[in-house]
């Protein structure tokens, strides 16, 4: 089932040592030595190690970057000259794709045909960021009231030092959003990549140094939940910027309240993947399972309950059950693997107490339900219908191949069933009636819809969600507003009354 491809040089050579910190444009172990192992998840092997964090190296990499931004040697550049440090990153990593995609798909488990469409993506988000760098400018607005007789204008100012705490599950995507728009706004910043995928964001990081992105501007320091927890606490971060679970979001969003720290949340989702009777189904079928299955189901995005209207219940329910059933589970590095395995044991665990529990809870499981192999981490994706709408399995993020699916009769009670969740982050309709796709689009509360669509990523719309799936948005036409503070300048310029 899986492929144990030895690692080959220069990835070898460069996985040899442990990878080290990067602060204040130093390259450096933990003080006290410590360090993460890093597993690749196909097979449950070390595949190499990074210096992890500690409460020290947070504060160094902290002070590094105020330091930095306090002495202007970036947001003083002239925006042309940012914006080809930024260009030349996402060269650096089509330079580099190959490397990265293979490093990223060891460490997190997606195939590599995912992980080079995300480092591609990665570089196309340096380039949309070197855009952003000539736009960082506000409003003018002429002040005629009796005497005063002026001007006020507005200056867009980088917020200042920024923390970037990730999830893992597109560790090279996720350092890139969390650095570049706050780069492109003037901003220094100090990346935590999660324990599970340091070595990806670290290799992103001799880039974006390679690339001229001076000493102190980027620091990273990868690290568990308490490297997380001392960046947030930290009196000299302006900014978080998060992507991970509502419940670590949620704490996050108490912890920064004590310094009134500004917070963007990119946090989980429960999206309805909802398909009409008129729908292509042809097209709707291998998208609602791809939608659920790639990278193992561990996309925040995920269409993870499939709404189904009556007429087409039973055809979509088999359609996707088959593809579901039929797809190649392996190592992401074989060429042939279609779904890759979960990130962890704890999450193979968490995943088969999630299909036991809608076991238990009387849900019909149509496809699926097993662990696969005994070595890595590996489950069968699974559907299940006949659910409850109280159950956990249609309640709660699970992170994992596993899909509930739900008859509606009309599109009201569509409607009702896609809002009935604490989440908001995405949601699909397929319908060929596009005055009812208007009509859903209007009425699901989530910050994306896609229409006829799933799985398509570009930078011009911006990603985040309603509820409890997040606050604020990234990327998009206002990508440089969470970076920014906005100052207005107010002049009298006849104070002598003329
Ligand atoms: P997680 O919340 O466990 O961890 C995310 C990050 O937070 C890690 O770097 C972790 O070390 C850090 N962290 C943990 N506790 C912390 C604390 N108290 N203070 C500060 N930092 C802390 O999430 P995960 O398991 O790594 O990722 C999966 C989750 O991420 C899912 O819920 C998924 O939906 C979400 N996600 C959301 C998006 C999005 O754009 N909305 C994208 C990808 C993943």
């Amino acid at each position: 089932m899986t492929i144990h491809k030895p690692i080959a040089s220069p990835l070898a050579d460069w996985l040899a040592a442990p990878r080290p910190l990067l602060i204040g444009g130093e390259w450096r172990q933990a003080r006290d030595g410590a360090a993460i192992d890093v597993e690749d998840p196909a097979t449950g092997d070390v595949i190499g190690q990074a210096a992890a964090a500690g409460p020290n190296e947070i504060d160094e990499a902290v002070r590094a970057a105020r330091i930095a931004f306090d002495r202007r040697i970036w947001r003083d550049k002239d925006a042309d000259a940012r914006a080809r440090v930024l260009w030349r990153v996402g060269e650096l990593i089509e330079q580099r794709l190959e490397i990265l995609a293979e490093l990223q798909t060891r460490e997190v488990g997606m195939t590599l045909e995912v992980s080079r469409a995300l480092v591609g993506f990665s570089a196309e988000g340096w380039r949309f960021a070197a855009g952003l760098c000539a736009r960082a400018h506000g409003h003018t607005a002429p002040m005629r009231r009796g005497a005063f007789q002026g001007l006020a204008y507005s200056l867009k100012e980088p917020v200042g030092v920024v923390a970037g705490i990730s999830a893992w599950n597109g560790p090279i995507t996720m350092g890139t959003w969390k650095t570049a728009p706050a780069l492109a706004a003037g901003c220094a910043c100090v990346l935590k990549p999660a324990a599970e995928a340091p070595l990806s964001a670290l290799m992103l990081a001799e880039l974006i140094v390679e690339a001229g992105v001076p000493a102190g501007i980027v620091n990273v320091v990868p690290g568990g939940g308490a490297a997380g927890a001392a960046l947030v606490d930290h009196a000299q971060v302006d900014k978080i910027t998060f992507t991970g679970s509502t419940a670590t979001g949620k704490r996050i969003l108490a912890a920064a309240a004590a310094t009134v720290k500004r917070v963007t949340l990119e946090l989980g989702g429960k999206s309805p993947f909802i398909i009409f009777d008129d729908a292509d189904l042809d097209r709707a079928i291998p998208m609602a399972t791809m939608s659920i299955c790639a990278n193992a189901g561990q996309i925040c995005v995920a269409g993870s309950r499939l709404l189904v209207q009556r007429g087409v219940y039973e055809q979509v329910v088999a359609g996707v059950a088959a593809r579901a059933a039929a797809l190649r589970i392996g190592n992401g590095l074989d060429p042939a693997t279609q779904m890759g395995p979960l990130i962890s044991e704890r999450q193979l665990e968490r995943v088969a107490g999630y299909i036991a529990g809608g076991r238990a809870g009387g849900a019909e499981l149509v496809t699926g339900g097993e662990r696969v192999g005994t070595r890595g981490w590996f489950v069968q994706p699974t559907v299940f219908a006949g659910v409850a709408p109280d159950m956990a399995i249609v309640r709660e993020e699970i992170f994992g191949p596993v899909l509930s699916v739900i008859p509606f009769d009309d599109e009201a009670e569509a409607l009702s069933i896609a809002n009935d969740t604490r989440y908001g982050l995405s949601s699909y309709v397929w319908t060929r009636d596009h005055a009812r796709a208007l009509r859903m689009s209007d009425g699901i509360r989530a910050g994306t819809v896609h229409v006829n669509s799933a799985m398509f990523r570009a930078y011009e719309f911006a990603m985040g969600g309603f509820k409890e799936s997040g606050l604020g948005r990234e990327n998009g036409p206002d990508a440089l507003a969470p970076f920014q503070e906005t100052k207005w300048v107010v002049n009298d310029l006849e104070p002598s009354g003329g």
